[in-house]
């Protein structure tokens, strides 16, 4: 059966790579993409851009079954509404939500749709989280630091795949206390330090550095193009077409939980 696809951002970084995953299926169809620039625009497939400000109608039109939003936060919020509200099961891939923004989401999407919802789509990003968690209980009382770098246009900081990194660090030792770069003087605390680097076309590098007496633990990994993230959510889309309304993550899309 053949799961008809909208997509979000289609004219962004994100989306247009995710358009051209999604043409590669015969089982996937594209039928709908929006943006807010480039309307009328051709997609490939016979589709041509839509005005995001009419997303409820083109949803309705072209019949799509899952909807895959890399936008921005306030964008992302307004798109799971609409598409909640209307049935369709989302992929959202945008990261930088408030906890009021993501509370707000998972509302619009209780008992209504099943949402995947990950700031990291790759498969390694998501096995990384995994090892960092074996490390982090291994390696009780050991000083912690995540350091991430992407490129000069991301508009978030740290990073979303960074900001679950912490999550789970601070799950796994008890850490609660974040610090976010580090200026003057003092010295460190019991606590997860956390730097983001912006540079240049950087695509998303993210190491977590485990260090104690006379030793350093270093897990990293880098990604080298948007496609491992591309081809993470068009799987996501896929999966999500077919379960119980909800809200996942891509553990569940892998079958890791
Ligand atoms: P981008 O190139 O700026 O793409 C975002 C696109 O969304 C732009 O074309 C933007 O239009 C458009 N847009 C803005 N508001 C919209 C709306 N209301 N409806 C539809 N489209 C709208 O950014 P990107 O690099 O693709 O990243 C997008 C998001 O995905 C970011 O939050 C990023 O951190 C995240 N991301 C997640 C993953 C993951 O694996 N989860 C991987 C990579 C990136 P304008 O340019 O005209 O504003």
């Amino acid at each position: 059966m053949t799961v008809k696809i909208a997509v979000a951002g289609a004219k962004g970084r994100m989306g247009q790579l995710i358009i051209e995953e999604v043409e590669r299926f015969e089982d996937l169809e594209l039928v709908a993409g929006f943006d807010i620039l480039g309307v009328g625009t051709p997609l490939g497939g016979g589709i041509a851009v839509s005005d995001a400000s009419e997303m409820a109608e083109g949803l309705r039109k072209s019949g799509a079954q899952v909807l895959i939003d890399f936008t921005t936060p306030a964008a992302t919020v307004e798109n799971v509404q609409v598409a909640a509200d209307l049935g369709v099961n989302l992929v959202v891939g945008t990261t930088g939500f408030s906890e009021d923004q993501k509370e707000e989401m998972a509302q619009a999407v209780d008992g209504r749709v099943a949402a995947v919802i990950s700031p990291n789509y790759s498969l390694g990003v998501n096995l990384f989280w995994k090892l960092i968690e074996v490390a982090a209980k291994s390696l009780q009382g050991y000083d912690i630091e995540v350091i991430e770098a992407h490129h000069r246009n991301k508009m978030d900081a740290p990073s979303g795949t960074a900001a679950e990194a912490v999550r789970v660090l601070a799950e796994a030792t008890g850490k609660i206390e974040a610090v976010y770069g580090r200026e003057g003087q003092g010295l460190r605390g019991d606590e997860i330090g956390v730097h983001a680097v912006r540079a240049g076309d950087i695509v998303g590098d993210h190491t977590v550095l485990f260090a104690g007496p006379g030793e350093r633990l270093e897990i990293k990994h880098q990604a080298h193009s948007r496609q491992a993230f591309a081809s993470g959510a068009v799987r996501a889309a896929r999966w999500v077409a077919g379960v119980p309304s909800g809200v996942y993550a891509m553990a569940n899309v892998l079958g890791q939980k």
